[in-house]
């Protein structure tokens, strides 16, 4: 079933955009900014929960796809905990509150001590190799069997989808015990029989570019296993599956395509043993949760020909869309076209490119885009950027990172009921200041350099 319409969230994007330009959030002082649409955010958290009731299932939200405190309390209100990969992101959930029991720690390098804080923390570790499931029996021997779930990560290596850069489960790829090598599958089974404390199997088969047929079969692996080893130890041992995150996300358009349910509908075909009710079930999604439901706005700063071609020049470019800037055919960014006043322009479309403010000529969002002719003054929006692009700064030209800020918009009575009202903001992270730059250029060591003499 195709979802309804999402113009209801398009609409609540036009009314923050307009409002945070009367409000002074974007323009020619704040020129780019990051707006969260915060009812969106809590939409999207209900439909996974929708997606999976009738099975036990603890959601947790990968943080690297935003990693900003407010953004995970909000979500850990809804039930939704958080997937940390480093002592950062882990950092990030403490301070949202979320609680140990919700978070699920992942990562292919964690230390000694991360791992230390992690178990007796009673944070669910998900091991990804033969050597750190060494150092955690040292750990679970000093804390005690229990001390947290323990998981093993295995790649089903079921293959690539359309971007290598983010298929997990390919025959080589760095994650996980690669469960079709040669004797692979025999060490697993033995890890659990010699670890009666290990309850939980985690695969991740994402992401952007990956089909859900394809993430199922990662899933079926997974879970295949998991009835072997259970069968060859005799008890239902691994009582706990995670499947990981990496549902794509449409970037075409508003519509919410493929949506939670449509990939459960697959699992359930693919994997039924799943839903049966004896395993609870653990998942990461990242992109899925909040792509659609953040923008970047950013002011146009300059238009101007070169060599025939349209050029907007606006302060939106590899510093916040670094994987649009950098591969273009992976990661294109719809680009909707405002006036000074954060008015959706609607005049007929010229063929323009949309630069950012980095001092590369390669610095374009978009190339060739037919837009409405965009002046200065006017804003762009990059839509589909509330995952990853908050997140992932790049420092290129010391610019800083912008402010983020939640919106939620009220209603009003109208003549006939209630129509959309006041937009609300709330602040999800400062711009980043010059002070703030300059501290983390050395300007503290500023002559260290001219000092060091031999
Ligand atoms: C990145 C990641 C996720 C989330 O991926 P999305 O594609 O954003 O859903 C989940 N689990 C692990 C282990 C990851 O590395």
């Amino acid at each position: 079933m195709p979802q309804p319409p999402a113009s209801a969230s398009a609409a609540r994007r036009d009314a923050a955009l307009r409002a945070a330009v009367e409000q002074g959030l974007v323009g020619p002082d704040a020129p780019v900014l990051g707006l969260l649409d915060v009812a969106g955010v809590r939409e999207a958290a209900r439909a996974l929960k929708a997606a999976f009731a009738g099975v036990e299932a603890r959601h947790t939200f990968a943080v690297k796809a935003a990693s900003l405190v407010p953004v995970l309390a909000l979500l850990n209100e809804e039930g939704i905990g958080a997937e940390v990969a480093s002592p950062g992101e882990l950092a990030l959930a403490r301070a949202a509150g979320v609680p140990a029991e919700r978070i699920v720690f992942d990562s292919p390098a964690k230390t000694v001590g991360e791992l230390r804080d992690a178990l007796a923390s009673g944070i669910a570790v998900n091991a990804d190799n033969p050597q750190e499931l060494a150092r955690i029996d040292e750990l679970v021997e000093e804390f005690g069997a229990g001390c947290a779930p323990v998981g093993l990560r295995v790649n089903p290596q079921v293959g690539s989808g359309s971007i290598g850069a983010m298929s997990t489960a390919t025959a080589t790829s760095k994650f996980g015990v690669a469960l079709r090598d040669a004797g692979a599958e025999q060490w697993v089974i033995g890890a659990y029989k010699a670890r009666p404390w290990m309850t939980r199997l985690h695969t991740h088969t994402g992401s952007q570019g990956v089909a859900l047929e394809l993430m199922a079969e990662g899933v079926r692996a997974a879970y295949d296993l998991a009835e072997k080893i259970n069968a060859q130890v005799g008890r239902q041992q691994i009582d706990t599956l995670d499947i990981g995150g990496g549902l794509p996300v449409n970037f075409d358009s508003d519509a919410v395509t493929p949506g939670f349910e449509e990939y459960v509908r697959i699992l359930r075909e693919t994997v039924p043993g799943l839903f049966d009710g004896r395993y609870t079930l653990v998942t990461e999604f990242g992109r899925s949760l909040l792509a659609k439901q953040g923008f970047i706005a950013a002011h146009v700063e300059y238009t101007k020909t070169s060599g025939g071609r349209r050029i907007a020049v606006t302060h939106a470019g590899a510093q916040v869309a670094t994987r649009t800037v950098f591969a273009p055919e992976s990661w294109p960014l719809r680009v909707g076209a405002y006036d000074a006043e954060g008015r959706p322009r609607t005049t007929a479309p010229l063929v323009q490119d949309v630069a950012g403010p980095c001092c590369f000529a390669g610095d374009l969002v978009a190339r060739g885009r037919e837009l409405p002719e965009l002046e200065p003054g006017d804003l762009v929006a990059l839509y589909d950027t509330g995952a990853y692009y908050f997140s992932t700064h790049f420092h290129y030209n010391s610019l800083p990172r912008p402010a983020v800020y939640g919106y939620v918009q009220g209603y009003i009575q109208g003549e006939n009921g209630a129509e959309p009202g006041k937009v609300t903001f709330a602040p999800v992270r400062s711009a980043q200041s010059l002070d703030e730059v300059l501290a983390e250029s050395g300007a503290q060591y500023a002559g260290s350099l001219v000092g060091l003499v031999d």
